[in-house]
Order: C-alpha cells, then sequence, then structure tokens
C-alpha cells in the first residue's frame, strides 16, 4: 500500500519502520524528527499525502491535528484514508473526521496504547473510531503495528475510549500507590501485600502487570529508577483530555478530578516530569496526611 505517515516521533518513528519493513512504500514527514531508515522522506506533508491511500497522522495535540489535516486533506486523493493515531480531544476527532468526509476521503481516529515498546515491537493496541469500510480498509495496517485493534464505533470513539481507558488506568494507579504506602507505615511487607492483591478483589493490572514497587511483582519502571514507561506528563495529558470531555458533556468524574490534580501537582510542581507515572508511590512515601 502507498502510504503517508505524518509525525515521525517517538512513536510515529517505529511504527512507520514497521510499516516499510512490511513491504509497503511510506513517505514521511516531519517537522523536526529524521525520517526513519525504509521511510522516504517527503518535503511536506502535502507531498506525503499526495497519491497515497492511507495517510496516517501520529502528532502531539488536537490543535496540531487540525493545522495537519487542513494542509493534507487537499492533497489526498479521492477514497483516500485519513487514519489519525495520536491522542486528541474527542471533538478535534470528530471535527477532522467531518472535514475529511467534506473533503471526499474516508477517516479513521484510532488512538494506541502499549508505548514506545509496543511501537516498536509491532505490539499496538489500536482503539479505532469510524466507518466499518474505513476501518475494513486500514485494518491490515494494524496488524502490522499492532497485536489487536478494537473498532469502538463512529467517529471520535476511538478516542472515547482511550480517555475512559487512562482516565481509570490513573485512578487504579493512585489508588494502589496510596496502598504500598500506607501498608509500608502498617509495616506490612510490600511482597506480601502483593500476593494478596494481585489474586484478591484489589487486584488490577496496575498491580498485576506494572507494580509500582522496586523488586515485587513482575518487572516494571519501579525497577530501573521510574524511567518511563509511560510518562507522568503524559497520563496527565490523557487526564486532562479526560476533564475535558466529562466538562464537555456533563459528566461527574470525581475521581477522574483528583488524579488529574495529583499528577498535575506531581508533573509541574514536584519532582514528576520525566518520571514513570507509577513513580507516585516514591511521592506518597515521602508524604504525611498533611501533605
Ligand atoms: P513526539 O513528540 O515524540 O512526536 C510527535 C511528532 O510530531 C514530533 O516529532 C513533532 O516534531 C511532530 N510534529 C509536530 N507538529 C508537526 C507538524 N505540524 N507537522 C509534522 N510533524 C509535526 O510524541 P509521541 O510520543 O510520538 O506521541 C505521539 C502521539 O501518540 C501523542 O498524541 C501521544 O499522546 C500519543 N501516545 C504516546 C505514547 C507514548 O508512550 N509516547 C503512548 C500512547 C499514545
Amino acid at each position: 500500500m502507498k502510504i503517508g505517515f505524518i509525525g515521525l516521533g517517538n512513536m510515529g518513528g517505529p511504527m512507520a519502520v514497521n510499516l516499510a519493513a512490511a513491504g509497503h512504500e511510506v513517505a514521511g514527514f516531519d517537522l523536526a524528527a529524521p525520517c526513519p531508515a525504509g521511510v522516504a522522506a517527503a518535503e511536506s506533508a502535502a507531498e506525503a499525502a499526495r497519491g497515497a491511500e492511507v495517510v496516517i497522522t501520529m502528532l502531539p495535540n488536537g490543535a496540531i491535528l487540525r493545522a495537519v489535516a487542513a494542509e493534507i486533506h487537499p492533497a489526498m486523493v479521492p477514497g483516500a484514508v485519513h487514519l489519525d493515531c495520536s491522542t486528541v480531544d474527542v471533538e478535534s476527532a470528530r471535527d477532522v473526521a467531518e472535514a475529511a468526509r467534506a473533503a471526499g476521503l474516508d477517516a479513521v481516529d484510532a488512538p494506541v496504547s502499549g508505548g514506545v515498546g509496543g511501537a516498536t515491537a509491532g505490539t499496538l493496541t489500536f482503539m479505532a473510531g469510524g466507518s466499518e469500510a474505513g476501518f475494513a480498509r486500514v485494518a491490515p495496517l494494524f496488524e502490522v503495528m499492532g497485536q489487536k485493534a478494537v473498532h469502538c464505533g463512529a467517529s471520535g470513539d476511538g478516542q472515547a475510549a482511550k480517555i475512559c481507558n487512562n482516565m481509570i488506568l490513573g485512578i487504579t494507579m493512585i489508588g494502589t500507590c496510596e496502598a504500598f504506602a500506607l501498608a509500608d507505615k502498617l509495616g506490612l511487607d510490600r511482597q506480601s501485600l502483593f500476593d494478596v492483591v494481585s489474586t484478591s478483589s484489589g487486584s488490577s493490572w496496575s498491580v498485576n502487570a506494572y507494580c509500582p514497587a522496586p523488586g515485587v511483582g513482575p518487572t516494571s519502571p519501579a525497577d530501573s529508577g521510574y524511567r518511563p514507561g509511560f510518562a507522568a506528563d503524559l497520563m496527565l495529558k490523557d487526564l486532562r483530555l479526560s476533564q475535558q470531555a466529562a466538562e464537555a458533556v456533563d459528566a461527574d468524574t470525581p475521581l477522574g478530578h483528583a488524579a488529574t490534580e495529583l499528577y498535575a501537582r506531581f508533573v509541574e510542581e514536584e519532582d514528576g516530569s520525566g518520571m514513570d507515572f507509577s513513580a507516585m508511590l516514591p511521592r506518597f512515601e515521602k508524604r504525611g496526611r498533611d501533605g
């Protein structure tokens, strides 16, 4: 397939490499990141998009996605698919899909989970929104870049699924870290807490697969000084998107709100920027009830 790929950063770079390695003809463009081996460097986003059957965007936020979409849609061949894999607000995803349809194109929003490791290994999970036909056309690309793709519904539903999932993740990680810090103060051994919780009703992915306590459970960023993994900064981005969406539809999300405030403090006022999101545990360890 002839593919345009715009946004060749930490995630987009390895995703484009995997598509090229699978035999697709990939033309890439990024304002700053270098074009990886196997991907043909285009002079502009419009040039990368010209003549492609699918144009993939992997960009930092909704405002940049809107600007890039306005540039590439007129350059794309009628009937081509704009596949956006960035994590952006639901409204931008829906507006960009609408703009694509108005330009005679198809659109699929498919944010990912799995991080840079998953992008490199080709094991991402895609949460997709868009038409059945659009989903079917990009499904072979999901198979190259990932191990699972869920068609969640219409345009924007992929983004909705992603921010709901990550709101749960942020809340459960904070709860897990609180519990381990409380256990420390109660004199309860961390391994014992893990052995109980990971096989009991308190279990979750945060405990079982990504335990924030070093040396406990499967290997996780806690075992390498909380080097990400999934950076606290990116968790904050996703939590903010969840609260923006909750406000737009008048949804009551008190724990999502509290998690957003905690990660904002951690990233912007404390030492959380650049750390894995599970570094909430050492943060709680240092504190008493008065903060
Ligand atoms: P990144 O900052 O490494 O990459 C984004 C790239 O977009 C950069 O290289 C930047 O130069 C480029 N860019 C910005 N504006 C551009 C423009 N107008 N034209 C062309 N290129 C432009 O970010 P990333 O970690 O690759 O994340 C990309 C997206 O994936 C984000 O939406 C992020 O939230 C999401 N995501 C990231 C992770 C992760 O672990 N890094 C996990 C899941 C989802």
